[in-house]
């Protein structure tokens, strides 16, 4: 369970990691749902930072596992032509993201 300001923290970073690399970003987008382009990275944020929490590997196999897994196999958006979502191609970008805030923070924890 993450606060909301943990969330926000996440989403910035997928702003700027994932989102400023999307194709099929609508315009005027992000945020895409208000827009009509449902996504993994504003349905599933908690999912993704916990899929990626669950283990690191320098390898992107582990972490698609999880996320067809855990998030996919549940996610209201899998039986429309919206399915598969940038999260799922951007996937690669979408760790590195989460990996990004949790590095800023251990940063910050040993400073203190
Ligand atoms: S479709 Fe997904 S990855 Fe693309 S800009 Fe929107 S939220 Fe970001
Ligand atoms: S790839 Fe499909 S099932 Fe997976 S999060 Fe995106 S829309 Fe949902």
């Amino acid at each position: 369970m993450y606060s909301a300001s943990e969330l926000d923290e996440y989403l910035v970073e997928m702003r700027e990691q994932v989102c400023s690399n999307c194709i099929e970003r609508p315009a005027g987008g992000p945020p895409c749902a208000p827009l009509g382009k449902r996504c993994g990275i504003e349905l599933h944020l908690s999912k993704i930072v916990d899929f990626v929490h669950a283990g690191h590997s320098t390898l992107i196999g582990p972490y698609a596992d999880r996320l067809h897994n855990d998030v996919c196999a549940h996610c209201p958006n899998s039986t429309t032509r919206q399915c598969p979502c940038p999260l799922d191609y951007l996937l690669v970008l979408a760790v590195q993201a989460v990996e990004s805030v949790d590095e800023r923070h251990k940063a910050t924890a040993a400073e203190v």
